[in-house]
């Protein structure tokens, strides 16, 4: 950023207003680079990397200079993805949202015809993708003989998307005394050439102080056999610990089974991919913008232009084969003067192109090892006994302390408190053992939702994500998948304020009592002393949970399917919200 604001580009009222209404205080060094041979009318062609405020390094002039009263097309700005189009799109709404700058964008997947009447309702800029604006331009529903400028936004992702054709068609279409700005981060040999075929004397700016490999991102690269498993990805957030990250796949099939097994480590993960349908990618991003999501789990092609400032990590699940990938990926972290960290998990296929990245961009990601299983372990059982410790700080009765140093002097003491931390911390067995658990990832120092006690508003705060889902807001469909989670299959009993409840699925749908047990804390939010005893039938499970917590549950379990069946959860028929206090055992 630079101190003297943006007094020296000598902006109209309107631009200043707007400026000041996103709050800009001064420009990046790519703003102050470009300006004023942009607003000379000059052609350009901008090194700049993503998240440097490139987007406002070219809209900023082309809204103050460019543009000139009047109505149709007259700036154009062609984008990779959609969802650059859309952020670009946005950026110019902002900007020029005082100086009667109608944009529009237009990009494949969404409807022709609401394209067309933003066309004809007036805009002056049109954002989009080059295969859509040519479109257009084909059908003759776009109309560029007003045209002023161009301008390709991250250039060397459209040729290396192989939009080489489409944007050569859509160059020589423009009326001829069009200015042309180029913005890439990188510049291969097609760039130039594609520079030198469209452009008059172009200026060349590369920024000394905006490299593409960004300061503010720490590149981490964990070794392991198997590469990008989601075992050793759940390790790895464990250890670092992401409050928002975007993990990248190599491909859509992985993206998806990688969300999976987030999801059923208790972590609040989505998948962006080119399958998706475009609202589909809006409500996705949508929810990781509002921190409803914290893992987006995404292939290169459907997460290139996104812009979420909070991401703090990028993971790359699957190490990218192109030195250049890696930059795009890892810059979607770090942005705007932010830090970030980019992860890579590394298998052995993986080391020519950790070695490709040093010779190219002279990145050198600090090497890091996964801990051993048992190292994790330690790790957790540590965590463990000092959230329950931390949780035992709280009142205990007399009472219960009498009948603890009774205990504690009894021959099978070890084994009485092992069945109470069965009972009332773990709920499960073996947690340690499988690293996809929700326990290993969170464990108990989270948040002492894993022990009797009342979490404190403390210990759920947001410096401790990954977190689960929040239980105010239970997604409306959640897929559960089967897996090994160990089983505590007894018959619910008469227990004391507890309600049964009904699943329609059982053990021929594969269920498991542990999954069950996981499903009613993390979908519907229940704490572990909520959920009493699960008995899992042949066609249907029966769940013992706390009688005030009932309604929460049939409302959370509404529309969950586990391995794609209705859960269907409903009160077990005749029973009673109360059942009567057994007598205390003495
Ligand atoms: P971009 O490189 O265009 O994707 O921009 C990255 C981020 O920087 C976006 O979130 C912009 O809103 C923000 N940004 C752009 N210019 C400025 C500025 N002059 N001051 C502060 N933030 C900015």
């Amino acid at each position: 950023m630079n101190e003297q604001g943006f007094d020296s580009f000598a902006l109209s009222a309107p631009v200043r207003q707007a400026l000041a209404d996103v709050g800009y205080e001064s420009p990046t060094a790519v703003q102050l680079a470009t300006f004023a041979p942009i607003a000379e009318g000059r052609d350009v062609i901008v090194q700049s990397r993503t998240g440097s405020g490139k987007t406002a390094a070219f809209a900023l002039p082309v809204i103050d200079r460019v543009l000139k009263p009047g109505k149709g097309v007259q700036a154009m700005v062609l984008c990779p993805t959609r969802e650059l189009a859309l952020q670009v799109a946005g950026e110019f709404e902002r900007l020029g949202r005082h100086a009667d700058v109608g944009v529009a964008p237009i990009y494949g997947g969404a409807g022709m015809q609401g394209q067309i009447a933003a066309l004809q309702g007036g805009a002056k800029v049109v954002v989009g993708t080059p295969g859509r604006v040519l479109d257009h331009l084909r059908r003759g529903t776009l109309d560029v003989s007003g045209l002023r400028v161009i301008v390709l936004d991250e250039g060397d992702e459209m040729l290396s998307m192989g939009f080489a054709e489409e944007l050569n068609a859509i160059l020589e279409r423009l009326p001829r005394g069009r200015q042309a700005l180029i913005f890439s981060a990188t510049m291969p040999d097609s760039m130039a050439r594609m520079a030198a075929r469209h452009q008059r004397e172009p200026l060349t700016i590369a920024l000394s102080t905006d490299t593409v490999a960004p300061s503010g991102i720490a590149h981490h690269a964990y070794f392991s056999a198997s590469g990008g498993s989601v075992p050793d990805l759940l390790r790895v957030l464990e250890i670092e610990k992401p409050t928002a990250a975007l993990v990248f796949c190599n491909t859509k099939a992985e993206t998806e089974s990688v969300t999976r097994g987030l999801q059923a480590a208790g972590l609040r993960a989505e998948y962006l991919n080119g399958d998706l349908a475009q609202g589909d990618r809006e409500r996705v991003l949508g929810l990781l913008r509002d921190e409803k999501v914290d893992f987006l789990v995404a292939t290169d092609v459907a997460a290139r232009g996104i812009d979420v400032p909070h991401l703090s990590h990028v993971i790359h699940c699957g190490f990218p084969e192109s030195p250049e990938a890696y930059v795009h990926r890892s810059g979607r972290t770090g942005r705007a003067g932010r830090t970030g960290t980019a992860i890579s998990l590394i298998g052995p296929h993986d080391i020519g192109n950790l070695y490709l990245l040093r010779l190219t961009y002279g990145i050198r990601p600090i090497e890091r090892t996964l801990p051993s299983a048992a190292e994790n372990r330690s790790r957790i059982e540590a965590a463990r006994v000092e959230s329950l410790v931390t949780a035992a700080a709280g009142a205990v009765s007399e009472d219960a302390v009498a009948l603890a140093r009774r205990l504690l002097t009894h021959d099978d003491h070890e084994r009485a408190v092992a069945w109470l931390v069965d009972r009332f911390v773990l709920g499960e067995r073996d947690q340690a053992e499988a690293p996809a658990r929700p326990a290993t990832v969170a464990p108990p120092s989270n948040g002492a939702s894993s022990t009797p006690a009342a979490p404190s508003s403390e210990d759920r705060s947001r410096r401790e994500r990954p977190a689960r889902r929040p239980r105010e807001e239970p997604p409306r469909r959640v897929e559960v998948k089967h897996g090994d989670h160990g089983v505590r299959d007894e018959t619910p009993g008469e227990e004391v304020g507890m309600t049964g409840v009904e699943l329609a699925v059982g053990k021929r749908d594969g269920v498991r009592a542990g999954e069950v047990a996981r499903l009613l804390r993390d979908v519907a939010g229940l704490d572990r002393v909520d959920v009493g005893r699960i008995h899992v039938r042949d066609g249907l499970t029966l769940a013992s949970v706390r009688s005030e917590k009932v309604d929460t549950v049939l409302s959370a379990l509404d529309g969950v399917h586990y391995n794609e069946k209705p859960v269907a959860a409903r009160r077990s028929p005749g029973d009673e919200p109360e059942a009567a206090p057994a007598p205390a055992a003495d």
